[in-house]
């Protein structure tokens, strides 16, 4: 076990697990069983009121799954943290607990495509309102928090075109008004940037990205005070959106690895956006590290790194990301992003598919843009495919 003492790299590996008693392994055991046996019926009730450490259900809580839950809530300095089989049940869970009918919510439009549907559809239908602000118009945002709202909503940098929104300033406005800030902080993970040390409430990750890392498991996790989370908690056991222990124990496996590949993922994807923003075929790089970003100075004072992600903009029309895709050799043409291995795909036919091209101009993202997740390979090695694959344009 750590404390807050121990930095990131030690707490991924040493927060959450401890050795069994009786085996001693060194690897955490991948706990299958369903149920968990009592001969004591004291006990049994005891561990059933959660009056005693322990296990009943698989649904409720497993002694796979709970070790990422506490290797989580370390790294994110929480006082609890609880997780779920989608990045996406991590979100809608906390948002169906928290509002209820006649409540208000105030949102960015620049959310994840699938948070943003539960905003514009899902919510409303269930009776709850929903005012969806301009990503960087900080005094309308405000504006709307005064008008008075249980939550304020926020992604930071975001998708596809790395918007950065000032968490501190906003988070301050939202408790004037007492309304909880949740951010989705799947971008930055805790090694870049720690939302509730900005003053956030609560922070939800897709585990699935960053966290796991590899592209090979999904999960979502809720960070934040123990009140809330065990609220979030008790509707999740109920709802069924638990995280199963084999994938629990693949994303703890990946957080042994986090730190060191989130600061490879960060050379990387800075090396390379300063690369793309003096190439002649290209047209716009969107990076909080470049110093002509919208908002380097917000990133610079609230993120640690700029992450991994950043998106382009090619010289020309649509025709030229068809030409160009094909070209690079080393990064799947795939959504997703937050792997190991390089990510690209053009927004126009992923994450914003199904807006018009006006609707995209209106969101700011270009046609030609790519979004390029950058993988932990060379950089030299990724920067001659790009070199290679923007001349043949
Ligand atoms: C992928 C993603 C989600 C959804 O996560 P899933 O694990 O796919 O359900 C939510 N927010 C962000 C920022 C994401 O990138």
């Amino acid at each position: 076990m750590t404390d807050d003492r121990h930095h990131f790299g030690t707490r991924a590996l040493w927060a959450g697990e401890s050795e069994d008693p009786h085996c001693r392994d060194v690897a955490l055991p991948i706990h299958h069983s369903v149920t968990f046996a009592y001969e004591d019926v004291d006990e049994w009730f005891d561990v059933a009121l959660d009056q005693k450490p322990g296990y009943i259900y698989s649904r409720n809580k497993n002694p796979t799954v709970r070790p990422l839950e506490l290797t989580m809530r370390a790294l994110e300095g929480a006082e609890e943290a609880i997780s779920f089989s989608t990045g996406m049940a991590a979100i809608s869970n906390t948002l169906y607990t928290l509002l209820a009918p006649g409540d208000r919510a105030v949102a960015i439009k620049d959310t994840y495509g699938g948070t943003n549907k539960i905003f514009i559809e899902f919510l409303p239908r269930a009776g709850v309102d929903v005012a969806m602000c301009d990503t960087l118009d900080f005094d309308g945002i405000e504006a709307e928090i005064r008008k008075g709202c249980k939550l304020l909503y926020l992604e930071t940098p975001t998708n596809p075109t790395l918007k950065v929104v000032d968490i501190a300033r906003l988070s301050r406005v939202a408790h004037e008004h007492g309304a909880k800030v949740i951010v989705d902080n799947t971008f930055a993970t805790p090694i870049n940037q720690r939302p509730l040390e900005l003053g956030a409430d609560l922070v939800v990750y897709s585990a699935t990205k960053y966290l796991n890392g590899h592209s090979d498991a999904m999960g979502g996790i809720l960070c934040g005070p123990k009140g809330i989370v065990d609220q979030v908690y008790h509707y999740r056991e109920i709802n069924g959106a638990t995280l199963h222990a084999n994938t629990a124990y693949m994303i703890l496996r990946g957080l042994k690895t986090l730190e060191l590949r989130i600061q490879r993922h960060n050379e990387n994807a800075q090396r390379i956006a300063e690369y793309l923003h003096d190439h002649p075929k290209v047209d716009h790089v969107f990076y909080p590290g470049l110093p002509d970003h919208h908002n380097h100075a917000i990133a610079k004072a609230q993120m640690d790194g700029y992450g991994g992600m950043l998106s382009f903009a090619l010289t020309g029309d649509f025709d030229q990301v068809k030409r160009f895709l094909p070209r690079l050799h080393l990064a799947h043409k795939a959504a997703s992003l937050g792997s190991v291995t390089t990510l690209v795909g053009p927004p126009r036919v992923t994450s914003h598919v199904e807006l018009t091209a006006e609707e995209r101009r209106a969101a700011g993202i270009p046609e030609s843009l790519i979004r390029y997740s950058a993988g932990i390979e060379n950089a030299e090695d990724l920067i001659a495919d790009l070199e290679q694959a923007l001349a043949g344009l």
